[in-house]
């Protein structure tokens, strides 16, 4: 099959033959690019990696919903499933105006390598709606939420694909959900969906979980490079699920958090943050810029700003050529999914920062979703100690499987990780052969 011509500015010989419906996405290209680095350091079959490197299937919907003021509105929504070879296919669902469906699909084969490294029997999947839930009103995003479940109902199910939380989502989007699928199918279905509120089938410890792992991930990197928590500081890009919780664990642990942001703007101080007094000022609805007790700096400061620990956990691509050489930390921790863009790795290779790659470092939100999905299909509750001792055993294991294969085979952290989750998913697909 000859090569499909995409336009890109930055095209390069692609290992995999590009799928022009994906490949105008810049976020679904650099994807691909990282999948062609680890095509390039592993034996792995070319029907595979071709197979590997487009979703399984992708969903595009509309989703006209009726406005508090009477008008309608339409909406679209995407959810694309990347891999249905190891089991169901997981993950989250992200409420954002700049979500397309080369993005989704990006997302959702991260979340394939994620599963594959963490060894869950999952397959990788995103979905993600165009809309700011912040200008919509709750009985608004409520209305979107169920319409946008009653049209991917036929590709959604706990065997099937089974949603969670991401940017702009939470417990409650999960709720209507699940009560939506529901009384379509007659009975309550917990497990249809993870990252659920407690008293309606949900884990405890799934809300805090990525913050944790992205932690447990930091102190294990901190203990690699010799570094105390207790003489530590972290800069957190993002104060929502993610940043809040791994500022919250980090400050936990010892570790002075100087500067944090979100998408309203950002603050320092330099003598250290107290997390729980600015995680109350936000739950009180106010901004996290007027924090009394931080100076407010421009949101790019962030990455300029001398620490120990950088943790973006917001968007992707916010780590690129730009400011790439321009970071002052010794571990950047990546909470977000694909926050460096591939130009920035090549630059930071030899910048001596130490990378925990977003397909290991916030696996902890996938690793406690498949645990709450467990305990759905069972009706067993487990208890939060079990939880998190669960959930730390599986994050080191895989931080140090990676670890061992970057040191081994001289890779970085990411080609490593992700070598490990592309593995699995090939091995799967050539042991199932191709149907028919
Ligand atoms: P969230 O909606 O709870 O929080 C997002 C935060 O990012 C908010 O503080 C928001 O204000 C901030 N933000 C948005 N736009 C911004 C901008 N332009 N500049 C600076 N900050 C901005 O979302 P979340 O669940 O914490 O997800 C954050 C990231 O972590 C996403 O990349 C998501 O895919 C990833 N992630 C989340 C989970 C999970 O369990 N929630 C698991 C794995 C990965």
């Amino acid at each position: 099959m000859s090569a499909v011509p995409v336009s890109s500015a930055n095209h390069h010989d692609f290992p995999h033959t590009p799928n022009p419906v994906f490949e105008n996405s810049p976020t679904f290209r650099m994807a691909c690019r990282q999948l062609d680095a680890v095509a390039e350091v592993i034996d792995v079959d070319k029907g595979v990696l071709q197979r590997m490197s487009v979703p399984k299937r992708a969903l595009v919907v509309s989703i006209p919903v009726r406005m508090d003021d009477g008008r309608t509105e339409v909406f679209t929504g995407y959810r694309v499933q990347h891999s249905l070879t190891s089991g169901p296919s997981k993950g989250g669902l992200r409420y954002h105006p700049s979500v397309d469906l080369g993005e989704v699909a990006a997302l959702a084969m991260w979340m394939s390598w994620k599963c594959g490294i963490m060894n869950l029997p999952f397959g990788g999947a995103k979905g993600g709606i165009g809309v700011d839930p912040a200008a919509l009103s709750r009985g608004e995003i409520e209305r979107l939420t169920r319409r946008f479940t009653e049209e991917v109902l036929n590709v959604i199910g706990p065997r099937m694909d089974v949603m969670a939380p991401d940017l702009g989502t939470d417990e409650q989007t999960m709720a209507w959900i699940m009560d939506t699928y529901s009384m379509k199918i007659g009975y309550a279905c917990p497990e249809v969906v993870t990252g659920k509120p407690i008293e309606l089938g949900g884990c405890v410890g799934r809300r805090e979980a990525t913050g944790r792992g992205v932690t447990y991930c930091i102190l294990e990197a901190m203990k690699e490079l010799n570094l105390r928590p207790s003489e530590s500081t972290a800069v957190v890009q993002g104060f929502g699920n993610v940043g809040s919780v791994a500022c919250q664990e980090l400050a936990r642990n010892g570790v002075k958090i100087v500067a944090t942001g979100d998408r309203y703007g950002a603050i320092r101080n330099l003598k250290g943050i107290d997390v729980a007094a600015l995680t109350r000022h936000v739950a009180e609805g106010k901004l996290l810029k007027d924090f009394p007790n931080a100076e407010e700096i421009s949101p790019a400061d962030l990455f300029t700003t001398p620490c120990t620990v950088l943790v973006p956990a917001a968007l992707e691509r916010v780590v690129h050529k730009d400011n790439a050489t321009k970071l002052r930390c010794r571990i950047l921790a990546e909470g977000a999914n694909g926050p460096t863009t591939p130009e920035a790795d090549e630059l930071l290779a030899d910048s001596g920062i130490f990378i925990v790659p977003d397909v290991l470092c916030n696996a902890g939100g996938v690793t406690v979703s498949y645990f709450e999905w467990v305990q759905d299909i069972q009706q067993f509750l487990w208890t939060e100690d079990e939880v998190n001792q669960r959930l730390k055993e599986l994050m080191l294991r895989a931080f140090h499987q990676v670890r061992t294969l970057a040191r081994e085979r001289k890779l970085s952290m990411r080609t490593a990780g992700l070598s490990l989750g592309v593995q699995k998913i090939a091995k799967e697909k050539m042991r199932r052969g191709l149907y028919p």
